[in-house]
């Protein structure tokens, strides 16, 4: 695979400045982001080559149904370092730093041409890379939540002598803000990632198989409003027949030739159109 700044095949360089055309021309862009996102951070994805269930074979998809039934005891195994030492991803995620994929993206947020990333990943790097704009639909893994009125805490905010601990505003369980299989995804996450895919002119799909739901229906609402789906991905996906433009490659080489691209399309600074955005929810 190219590095950032090695050429690029003939056909791609066609591409990404296809892309940069649609980007430059969008009046509302944003990014849906996934697992192959972070993968150059070394952090596994779940599907696709090397990944997690790839490996492994799918988990149970009855988490959160399980810590219902006892919360405490997933709390004690939370805080059993022994358990945690044989978590890959938790370790891979706490080892991580954002790559330049995820900083691309910060580069088109703060040009003005990407108004808001929506990622489904858990990792935080959206944040240490910079994003402002950013919506975590499936939480953070380095933040708690109370599953009852989603106040979110910092861990060292909340006491762990009595399990499962509880929220100070509501009193309700507090759990990892990572959602589990089978939890609901809290609502006013949920309503903004909407409103935003309403919005969107156009998305970049990054780094997803678009199979988890309600996830993968955001670029359906970009497409069926005629909005324009530019997708990044080492492999074809369920999207590829309905986006204008696929950057066949890793994310960490394609977006930052897409901000060369964008920027060299320009020839000048961008008009920013900046609009609230209730970020980092
Ligand atoms: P996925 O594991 O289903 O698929 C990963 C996708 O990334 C595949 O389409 C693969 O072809 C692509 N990919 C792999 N390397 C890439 C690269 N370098 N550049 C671009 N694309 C690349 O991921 P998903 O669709 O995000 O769904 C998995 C779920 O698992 C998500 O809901 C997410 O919350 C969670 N998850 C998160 C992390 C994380 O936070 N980093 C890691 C694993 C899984």
């Amino acid at each position: 695979m190219a590095d950032a700044s090695s050429p690029l095949p003939p056909y791609l360089e066609a591409d990404i400045a296809e892309a940069a055309r649609l980007l430059h021309r969008a009046r509302y862009a944003i990014a849906l982001t996934g697992a192959g996102l972070s993968k150059e951070s070394g952090i596994p994805t779940f599907r696709g080559e090397g990944g997690l269930w790839t490996r492994n074979g799918e988990p149970p998809m009855n988490a959160y149904e399980r810590f219902l039934m006892d919360p405490a005891a997933w709390w004690r195994e939370r805080l059993d370092e022994t358990g945690q030492k044989n978590n890959e991803l938790a370790i891979a995620i706490a080892q991580a730093q954002p790559n330049a994929g995820h900083l691309a993206l910060v580069e088109l947020e703060r040009a003005g041409y990407l108004r808001c990333t929506i990622t489904q990943n858990i990792d935080n790097l959206h944040i240490a890379a910079g994003s402002e704009r950013l919506l975590e639909i499936h939480g953070n893994r380095t933040l708690l939540r109370c599953i009852e009125c989603d106040a979110r805490y910092r861990p060292e905010m909340v006491p762990t002598e009595e399990l499962p601990p509880r929220c100070d505003r509501c009193g309700g369980i507090v759990k990892s803000d990572t959602v589990m299989f089978g939890e609901p995804i809290p609502r006013r996450v949920l309503r903004a990632c909407f409103l935003e895919a309403e919005r969107a002119d156009l998305m970049l799909v990054i780094g997803t198989t678009a199979l988890v739901m309600p996830a993968a229906d955001l670029p359906a609402v970009v497409y069926r409003h005629g909005g324009t789906l530019i997708e990044v991905n080492v492999e074809p996906t369920v999207l590829t027949p309905y986006c204008a433009v696929s950057l066949r490659g890793p994310a960490g080489t394609m977006l930052p030739r897409l901000v060369e691209a964008v920027t060299e399309h320009a020839g000048r600074e961008p008009q920013f159109r900046g609009v609230g955005l209730d970020a980092r929810l």
